[in-house]
C-alpha cells in the first residue's frame, strides 16, 4: 500500500510527537508513504502523480477532503473553496436571518481560519442553530457561534490510534481504545452502539467484514 501525501508530513493537526509515532507504525505495517506527492490523475489500473511517476494500482481510497452539498451552488452568492456559504457569525444566511447554514456546507471563520469540514464542527452547528431558531422565538437575537475544539483523533490500523485533547497526547493502544469508545458514544441509540461494537469485536478476533463488493469483471460486461 501507498500512502500520497501532499504536505510534507502526515496529520499536519497533530503534534509533530504524533506526527512521527504515525509515520513509523505505517512504515513497520509495511506501507510506504509519499511526502510533497499530489495525484493528478487515476486510471483502472494506475495512479499518476504530478511529477509524472506512475503507481500501479486497482484500488485508490480518495481521503483529500469533502465538498459542500451541491444545493449551495442554487444560491446566487460566491462560494468558498469546496463549495461552502459563507454565513454569519450566529450562522444564519447573509441578509436572510430566518435561514441557517451548518455543517460542510457553512464557511466560518474563527481565530483567522476556516473551521474545518469535519462532524464536530457539524454537530456544535446544529445544536447552536436549534438554540438560536429559539431565542428568535422568544424575541431574542440569535447567539453568536463559537466552536469548541475537544480536540482530534485519528486511527492508524488495529490497535493503533493518535488523539490529542486538551494538551494531553495518546498514541498506540490507549489512543485506539479511546477513538472506539468515544465513536461509540457518538452513536444515535443504545441498539446502534451494541450492534456496532460486536461488529467489531466479531471482526476484531476473526478478521471477517461485515460488508463485502462483488463487482462485475471486465469481460463479463459486454
Ligand atoms: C469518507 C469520509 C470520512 C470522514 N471521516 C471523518 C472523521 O473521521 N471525523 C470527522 O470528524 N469527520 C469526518 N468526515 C467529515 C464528516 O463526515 C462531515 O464533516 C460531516 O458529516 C458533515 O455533516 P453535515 O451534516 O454537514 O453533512 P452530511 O453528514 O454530509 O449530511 C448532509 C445530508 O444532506 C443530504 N442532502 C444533500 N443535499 C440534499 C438536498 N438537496 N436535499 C435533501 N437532502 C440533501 C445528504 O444526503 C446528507 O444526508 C468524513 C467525511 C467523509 C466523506
Amino acid at each position: 500500500m501507498v500512502v500520497v501525501e501532499a504536505f510534507d508530513r502526515l496529520l499536519a493537526a497533530m503534534p509533530a510527537q504524533l506526527q512521527t509515532y504515525t509515520l513509523e507504525k505505517l512504515r513497520s505495517m509495511g506501507v510506504e508513504v509519499l511526502f510533497n506527492a499530489r495525484v493528478v490523475d487515476a486510471e483502472p489500473e494506475r495512479v499518476i502523480l504530478h511529477d509524472g511517476a506512475i503507481i500501479p494500482a486497482h484500488t485508490l481510497f480518495w481521503s483529500a477532503g469533502v465538498k459542500g452539498a451541491p444545493l449551495a451552488e442554487a444560491l446566487d452568492i460566491p462560494l468558498k473553496p469546496g463549495g461552502r456559504v459563507p454565513v454569519e457569525a450566529d450562522l444564519s444566511l447573509p441578509g436572510h436571518p430566518e435561514v441557517f447554514i451548518v455543517g460542510d456546507m457553512a464557511y466560518l471563520e474563527q481565530d483567522g481560519s476556516p473551521l474545518p469540514m469535519i462532524a464536530p464542527v457539524a454537530m456544535q452547528m446544529g445544536i447552536h442553530a436549534g438554540k438560536a431558531i429559539k431565542c428568535r422565538e422568544q424575541g431574542q437575537p440569535a447567539p453568536l457561534f463559537r466552536y469548541f475544539d475537544k480536540g482530534n483523533m485519528a486511527t492508524i490500523g488495529k490497535s493503533a490510534a493518535v488523539a490529542v485533547t486538551q494538551g494531553m497526547k495518546l498514541k498506540g493502544y490507549p489512543a485506539w481504545i479511546a477513538w472506539l469508545l468515544l465513536h461509540l458514544y457518538y452513536l444515535i441509540g443504545f441498539r446502534n452502539r451494541v450492534v456496532v461494537m460486536l461488529n467489531w469485536i466479531w471482526y476484531y478476533w476473526f478478521h471477517e467484514r461485515q460488508v463485502r463488493l462483488i463487482t462485475e469483471q471486465e469481460s463479463m460486461r459486454q
